[in-house]
């Protein structure tokens, strides 16, 4: 038989489903991928199945439903102030894997050179190599996460034509500060590149800490491409309804990506997601204190079973050094040892880095129910006071 694509024949199956599969068979905890468990608001539910039931159920126009594209419009505008034209600079995506994809595939040509911070979400790096695209890794690192700017500066180059930037960033939880923003808008303008901007934890910041969109620097407005995710903001995972907020021009070329990938996405659950982004602040204010509540749940129970605990000022993650548990192996070795052994799953933090990363941190879920995330705490305080 012939081969498959080389590039994409060089990486497994991504290690959020590998740990889930380990966790479903050992019983475990699943604290690994990072989902919910509870579904979020029934009111955006009940919106999307009288759609789902009343129709139409036919295509939607190609950037996505009149209200949704609004409705992102209007969430810019009241989040950020920024003010978007929803017919000319919204498109509609299935989840933010799709908007990254579109973005990358719109704008790259192979060749071009990409700057990219690791710990990196793991669909960046296939698609951008696949597209002949060459990547240009820059590191933060555990514990502090800090930005290495000498570094940052030595990989922009005149061949440079995109910042792929996550902020909230998993999995450190790292939320970028605004000394840290300016520096990379400086670095995007003097290099005449755009800017693929992850946000799809933009409201799960924590308190003292804010998210500031990239595009919001000066002249970022028509550089930067703005990445939501409603399976984030309202905890439906598998929904899959992303959003990109760009410039028109940038759109036209994204468009040109996604006529071609999916195409339209799924109107019911877009109507659904449109009446979700219009809720009063009360929503959003609980979400962020839930889950705050959450980690800092989390958070001391893992310091009381002896891991060491980072600080987490965005996203839904906790990373942990276990080095003070004992434990002789990787940080791979270590989630399988705690999902067989104590019924808890983590993923390791390593899996982030293309190579050699750090190799005594996991990552921790706390998108969970108070209950259950007292429970894995309990196993892992059992197991380990053995
Ligand atoms: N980027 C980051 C940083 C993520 O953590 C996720 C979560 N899966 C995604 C993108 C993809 O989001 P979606 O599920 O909307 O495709
Ligand atoms: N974004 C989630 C995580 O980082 C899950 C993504 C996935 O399973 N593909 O865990």
């Amino acid at each position: 038989m012939k081969n498959s694509n080389n590039i994409l024949a060089e990486y497994g199956t991504t290690i959020f489903a590998t740990m889930s599969a380990l966790a479903q068979e050992h019983n475990s905890i699943n604290l690994g991928q990072g989902a919910p468990d509870v579904d979020g608001p029934k009111e955006i539910r009940e919106v999307a199945a009288k759609a789902l039931i009343g129709g139409p159920n036919q295509y939607p126009s190609m950037i996505g439903v009149p209200e949704l594209l609004k409705a992102v419009a209007r969430h810019n505008k009241r989040f950020y102030g920024l003010d978007v034209d929803p017919n000319s600079e919204v498109v509609i995506t299935s989840g933010a894997t799709e908007a990254l994809c579109a973005c990358f595939m719109g704008l790259l040509n192979p060749g071009d050179e990409v700057v990219l911070i690791e710990p990196l979400y793991d669909s960046y790096l296939p698609i951008i190599r696949h597209i002949g695209a060459i990547p240009k890794l820059v590191r933060v690192e555990p514990p502090h996460w800090e930005l290495p700017r000498e570094e940052l500066e030595a990989a922009f180059s005149e061949k440079t034509k995109m910042l792929v930037l996550n902020s909230p960033m998993n999995p450190s939880g790292k939320v970028f500060n605004d000394d840290e923003l300016a520096f990379l808008a400086g670095l995007v303008e003097k290099y005449d590149a755009y800017a693929v901007c992850d946000e799809v934890y933009e409201h799960l910041v924590f308190e003292g800490h804010e998210h500031r969109p990239l595009m919001t620097y000066p002249g970022m407005r028509d550089r930067c491409m703005k990445i939501g995710s409603a399976g984030k903001t309202f905890s439906l995972t598998g929904w899959k309804i992303g959003y990109i907020t760009a410039a028109p021009a940038l759109m036209k070329a994204i468009m040109k990506a996604h006529q071609f990938l999916t195409f339209t996405i799924p109107p019911a659950l877009q109507l659904g997601i449109a009446h979700g982004l219009e809720f009063g602040d009360d929503y959003y204010k609980t979400f962020t204190q839930e889950m705050q509540d959450q980690r800092d749940q989390l958070a001391a129970g893992l310091r009381e079973v002896g891991f060491k605990v980072l600080d987490t000022h965005g996203t839904y993650f906790l990373t942990c050094d276990f080095s003070p548990l004992g434990f002789d192996g990787d940080d791979a070795a270590f989630c399988r040892y705690i999902t067989e052994k104590a019924g808890v799953t983590a993923v390791p933090t390593g899996a982030f880095y293309q190579q050699d990363g750090p190799s005594h941190f996991v990552r921790f879920c706390f998108c969970k129910q108070p209950s259950l995330l007292e429970e894995a705490v309990r196993r892992l305080k059992d197991h380990f006071s053995d």
